[in-house]
């Protein structure tokens, strides 16, 4: 299958009075932050006088926004993941979402999540009307206009062919591909806007901590090159012409970082060169992956190095969770504190001498945790660092689902402000 180029996509414009249709629309080619919604890549977009939908290069619908009184906030729209759920992103009235979390825009998820910030748009009519019944809402526009150019005609007709059991069925099988489901996506990701290609690297995880909410039965294994080989050519084939929309990469699932440098080095490159991220739209390919404790203390120096001189920018994050021994053994999480703390050392030095990768963290937040917790992470962010750093984001993620507490978000600014590197809260997201 050979990849569409630009000029293989011509803009064309169709408007008659209360419809308007515009193919093949050039968005942002680099991902951004900035306070008004940005669309990334190449895409398609249907305007009515009640609501816009926009569609990827394969004619299914990504994203969709209301124009009636009844919409919340004209800034605020829907997405569509390749996971088929369906995401709104709200401005949390802009105050505190920023510095929350690193974006201009929260992600409201439709499943329960550690979320500390957010309201429950899923359950407004007309968030409904364009998440859950988007396609009969669709299907009700008058297309019969004699008028309407054939290619125009073309595209309305195979996006009403998608319809929501095809795009459920794409999405299983892209779970599939994969070996099953992300469950969890590296908070990392939020930089190319969770738009990432999944690849198994490996399946499971080290430790099975006891408070865990993402983790499977798995013990870890590494793939074989074969397996990845055969999972990217299956991926390509199934992202099919948007692929070119696409640059980031994500090396599932638990601990990529565990598997062996050569295999980690491999998986990176043959993505690379199999998704074509060379030849895509988007600028600046970006690979994310999850490391554990031991995994950090045993990869050699040369990995980051030679992550560091692939084509990709890298962040690797690492389940900390506490550096603090009782709250280590509270949650059931098999490392010492000792480990923890030469661990994140390794993460500063690594951070320090390779330009091309982050290495980033996560601590729990709760309210239930033993005081140590807190004394005990801040001596490595704030006191072992003679300076703020601008590298290695630190993520606090909240214990509790379905939970959000103003409480939790207030202890949270105060750490943020004391801490040398820079703080973030984590919502657990899936693809
Ligand atoms: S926190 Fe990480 S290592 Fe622990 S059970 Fe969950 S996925 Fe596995």
């Amino acid at each position: 299958m050979e990849l569409p180029v630009l000029k293989d996509l011509p803009h064309l414009t169709y408007t008659d009075g209360d419809l308007s249709i515009e193919l093949n629309i050039l968005g942002n080619r680099e991902y951004t932050k900035i306070s008004y919604p940005v669309k990334y890549g190449v895409f398609s977009r249907l305007e009515t006088r009640d609501f816009i939908m926009e569609f990827t290069l394969n004619h299914e619908i990504r994203h969709a926004r209301g124009k009636t009184e009844n919409w919340l906030h004209p800034q605020e729209w829907l997405k569509r993941t390749r996971g088929n759920d369906w995401i709104y992103y709200s401005t949390g009235g802009y105050a505190g979402v920023f510095e929350s979390i690193g974006e201009y825009y929260l992600p409201n998820l439709m499943y329960t999540t550690n979320s500390l910030l957010g309201g429950r748009p899923f359950a407004e009519p007309e968030v409904i009307r364009l998440s859950e019944n988007w396609h009969r809402t669709l299907a009700g526009v008058d297309f019969n206009r004699p008028d309407m150019p054939g290619p125009v005609r073309e595209w309305v007709d195979k996006i009403l062919a998608k319809t929501p059991a095809d795009l459920e069925k794409k999405a299983s099988a892209l779970f599939d591909i994969c070996g099953e489901r992300t469950t969890v996506l590296p908070p990392d990701a939020r930089h190319s806007d969770y738009d990432v290609i999944p690849l198994t690297l490996s399946d499971g995880c080290l430790y099975k901590c006891r408070f865990c909410k993402v983790k499977n039965k798995k013990a870890f294994a590494p793939r074989s090159k074969e397996n990845i080989r055969g999972q990217l050519q299956a991926l390509r084939d199934l992202y099919g012409d948007d692929l070119i929309n696409y640059n980031s990469l994500f090396l599932g699932e638990h601990d990529a970082l565990n598997a062996p440098d050569d295999l980690i080095l491999f998986a990176a490159q043959t993505a690379y060169d199999t998704l074509e991220f060379g030849r895509g739209i988007m600028t600046r390919p970006a690979l994310y992956f999850f490391g554990s404790v031991d995994a950090v203390l045993n990869a050699p120096d040369d990995l980051f190095k030679e992550l560091s001189a692939l084509p990709f920018s890298t962040c690797i994050n690492i389940g900390l969770e506490s550096a603090d021994p009782e709250t280590l053994e509270k949650i059931g999480k098999p490392v010492t504190a000792e480990k923890v703390t030469m661990a994140f050392h390794r993460m500063q030095e690594i951070n320090k001498t390779c330009q091309k990768v982050e290495m980033t963290c996560n601590f729990i937040m709760d309210e239930g945790l033993p005081a140590g917790h807190t004394t005990a992470m801040m001596a490595l962010v704030r006191d072992s660092l003679r300076f703020t750093q601008p590298k290695g984001s630190v993520y606090l993620s909240p214990l509790r689902f379905g939970r959000p507490s103003r409480e939790v978000l207030f202890d949270f600014y105060h750490l943020k402000t004391r801490s040398r590197l820079p703080m973030f809260l984590y919502i657990i997201q899936r693809l």
